[in-house]
């Protein structure tokens, strides 16, 4: 989301004749966009801003703006101990970012922003055209989070569960095409909560799926139990919509989950992948862990590895919990530092011994790619399959933003290499 925000915040700052520079020397302004998920954000600005600091030592200060959730939890802070920092702004009011930057260009201002303002933000960003031109784009939908898991920033710092109209998303999804977008991964902190006017994410598949170029959709992150059963049938009839859910469970532990306010059950979240798997066999899993919860016993997490085993992830994203200020289970007993890393290790041991099984056995199999990018000046395309596996082939022509059949020849744990099978062309696959 944070992609799709800094692209936005550009569109922005386009229009007061701010341009992108690759040399960073050359930079009057610094826009760091952050995550304050984890722990380390902050620190991670501070690490930052005394780099630019240096960089400019002898040289005309720019300006120096933090957005994101670290801007939004941590603003005064931010601006209380690093000087050189000219503004704070929220994920939630960047809207304001040209009249803010002009204040501080004009007035030398200071300047803290942090308002809930999400409403006016998606406003003004209607009224502007995107000039992103990636053949895979981002697009949010749905921000916000109601849900309140106890070890969870998100809805403090992105605010209440908010969706988008689907007009407004159609019309942003046709300029993403227009400009050269074969795939669309809809956002959203909830993306499967999406609603406006009775509307639901199934609905608004359905309405983007008929934009002709338009080849592939995507959707992230959703929530268990927000997965309606027409968004389950749409994965029996769409076509462009890919077989890969990206379903975070957090724990294999009721116990766990009853302590984190999870609202779903171990059983419920099978549950759902089985009907997931009926629908369309083809469907396949990744997740997001936390490891060392508090209150997690080795039972629990050999409840968690069970569950790693039983579900065949081809995906996993895992952490060591994070207390996170200002949230409950900040206040919880923790978890011994040493035993959560013994059983990080672990799990993304066995995370690893799955996900290379499920990718050596690709290996002389079709899959089917659409290619991003060229990778340097070589004569060599990446891309994502269905599945979202990266995908490297030779190719003398042009293959960006095509679909091609590959045969899998190697794998390595993050890519597969594969070469174009010449017999089936798809490339002008438009369904
Ligand atoms: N809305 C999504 C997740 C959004 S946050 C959901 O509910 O599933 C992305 C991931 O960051 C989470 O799935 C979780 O695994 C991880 N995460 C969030 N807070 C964390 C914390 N305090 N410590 C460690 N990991 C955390
Ligand atoms: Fe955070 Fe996701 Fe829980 Fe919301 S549902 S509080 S975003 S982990």
């Amino acid at each position: 989301m944070n992609e799709y925000d800094s692209n936005r915040i550009y569109d922005l700052v386009k229009k007061i004749n701010y341009k992108k520079t690759e040399n960073l020397e050359d930079a009057d302004c610094y826009v760091l966009n952050t995550c304050h998920i984890r722990e380390k954000a902050t620190d991670k600005v501070y690490h930052d801003v005394g780099r630019i600091k240096k960089q400019f030592k002898n040289r005309k200060k720019p300006i120096v703006v933090i957005t994101g959730c670290v801007a939004q939890a941590e603003g005064e802070i931010l601006l209380k101990d690093e000087k050189y920092i000219d503004a704070v702004i929220g994920p939630q009011s960047f809207q304001n970012f040209n009249k803010i930057l002009l204040k501080i260009e004009n007035e030398k201002k200071r300047i803290n922003f942090t308002n809930f303002e999400v409403i006016e933000k998606f406003d003004t960003l209607n009224s502007i055209k995107t000039s992103s031109s990636k053949i895979s784009s981002f697009l949010t939908i749905q921000e916000g989070c109601d849900k309140f898991c106890k070890f969870c920033v998100v809805p403090y710092t992105r605010g209440a569960e908010f969706s988008r109209t689907i007009d407004e998303i159609v019309n942003e999804c046709n300029e993403l095409v227009s400009n050269g977008a074969k795939e669309i991964s809809l956002l959203g902190q909830n993306v499967n909560a999406y609603k406006h006017k009775g509307k639901n994410l199934s609905d608004l598949i359905n309405e983007i799926s008929k934009i002709k170029n338009l080849l592939r959709i995507r959707y992230t992150t959703s929530h268990p139990i927000d997965f309606s059963n027409d968004l389950i049938k749409m994965h029996e009839t769409k076509e462009k919509l890919m077989p890969l859910i990206h379903l975070p469970v957090q724990s294999g532990s009721n116990k766990i989950l009853n302590l984190m306010n999870r609202k779903h059950s171990v059983e419920q979240y099978l549950n759902l992948i089985s009907k997931l798997k009926q629908i369309n066999p083809l469907i396949k899993f990744s997740s997001d862990f936390i490891i060392g919860y508090p209150g997690e016993t080795d039972i629990d997490f050999e409840d968690t590895l069970k569950l790693l085993k039983e579900v065949n992830f081809i995906n996993t994203y895992s952490f060591i919990y994070s207390p996170r200020p200002g949230t409950p289970a900040a206040k919880m007993n923790k978890t011994d530092m040493s035993i959560s890393r013994q059983r990080l290790e672990r799990f993304q041991k066995i995370a690893d011994e799955i996900k290379l099984k499920y990718r050596l056995n690709l290996v002389k199999q079709k899959s089917s790619v659409l290619f991003e990018n060229r990778v340097g000046s070589k004569n060599e395309f990446f891309g994502r399959d269905e599945f979202s596996n990266s995908v490297i082939v030779k190719s003398d022509e042009d293959i960006n933003g095509k679909i091609k059949d590959v045969i899998i020849k190697s794998v390595n744990r993050n890519t597969l290499f594969g070469e174009i099978n010449q017999k089936i062309d798809r490339s002008n696959f438009a369904a």
